[in-house]
């Protein structure tokens, strides 16, 4: 039976350190939450980090748009929130309605205030190894490993789907800690091959249970990055949990696993904004 990773636990330690450096620091860091149109899974999201923020002491607005807000609109509050010195960090919910632009506002967000760590220039330096902001549900996924004695320097690693904001920062974050990292997709041949191989298996691909336990090599530990429904309507995982958790050495549940993490990072982030824009005002 594996050993079930409790991202509930992991990340309610991590919030208490940031709560103790918050409470060290003059000047609280403020995080400004934009949300356009009535979304109902985006409100939940936007209100739980709203709550987070408030729990370990960093100051938080939401500012609401209605759907019929404009490009235009979108892009003054950005630029508001851009020049705002009491702004740490900026984040607009995704995905926004029809007719608005996400590249144009992940473009136009300053990118030390890319709390979200969405813009070219953020993904950039994460490609160059020198990350400024850690992507969130990536990097939640490596203090999981790491705080549960997962080694992952030369260890098979392998990544199943390759987005943006999951897949590809995923695997550079597992190469960067010499991981041996392998990415797979919708077209990659004979995926069980790849995936029976791993010792560390990260699975982001939005299919309910889609990770069955002949997909997973013996001991692997499996990181379930997946929100879905399952054929009852509850909440699941990529990974067929009951089965993989009887031949897997470490596995992440859903819910409880890597999702408490993404934003506990998010709030990692806005503190190593605040300090970055310190930094940069004492200079
Ligand atoms: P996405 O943008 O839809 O990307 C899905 C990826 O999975 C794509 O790269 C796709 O391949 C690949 N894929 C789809 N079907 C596949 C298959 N049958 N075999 C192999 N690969 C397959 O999704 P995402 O935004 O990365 O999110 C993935 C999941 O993570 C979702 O359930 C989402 O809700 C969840 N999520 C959770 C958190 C959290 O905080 N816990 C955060 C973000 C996302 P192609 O590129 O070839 O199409």
């Amino acid at each position: 039976m594996a050993k079930i990773i409790d991202g509930k636990a992991i990340s309610a330690q991590i919030r208490a350190e940031i709560a103790a450096e918050v409470a060290s620091m003059p000047v609280k860091p403020g995080l400004s939450v934009i949300i356009v149109g009535d979304d109902p899974a985006s409100k939940v999201y936007v209100r739980n980090k709203h709550k987070a923020c408030g729990e370990v002491g960093i100051r938080s607005e939401v500012i609401e748009l209605p759907a019929s807000a404009t490009q235009e609109e979108l892009d003054a509050v950005i630029d508001r929130l851009n020049a705002d010195e009491s702004v740490s960090g900026i984040l607009c919910q995704l995905p926004l309605p029809k007719g608005l632009s996400e590249d144009e506002v992940i473009a136009r967000i300053d990118p030390k205030k890319d709390v979200d760590a969405f813009s070219a220039v953020n993904v950039g330096h994460i490609m160059l190894g020198d990350p400024v902001f850690l992507p969130c549900t990536p990097a939640g996924v490596m203090e999981l490993l790491k705080r549960s004695g997962v080694e992952v320097k030369g260890k098979s690693c392998v990544v199943v789907g390759r987005s943006n904001i999951v897949g590809k920062p995923m695997a550079m974050l597992l190469l960067k800690a010499d991981g041996t990292v392998t990415v797979c997709h919708s077209k990659t041949a004979d995926l069980k091959a790849v995936t029976s191989a791993a010792d560390i298996l990260v699975v982001a691909i939005g299919r309910a249970k889609f990770i069955t336990a002949d997909m997973v090599k013996e001991g692997a530990a499996v990181i379930d990055v997946g929100m879905d429904r399952d054929e009852n309507g509850r909440l699941c995982g990529d990974v067929d949990f009951d089965a993989v958790s009887e031949k897997a050495g470490y596995i992440t549940p859903v819910p409880g696993g890597v999702g408490p993490m993404t934003i506990t990072m998010l709030l990692k982030n806005t503190v190593a904004a605040a300090k970055l824009q310190a930094g940069e005002k004492n200079q």
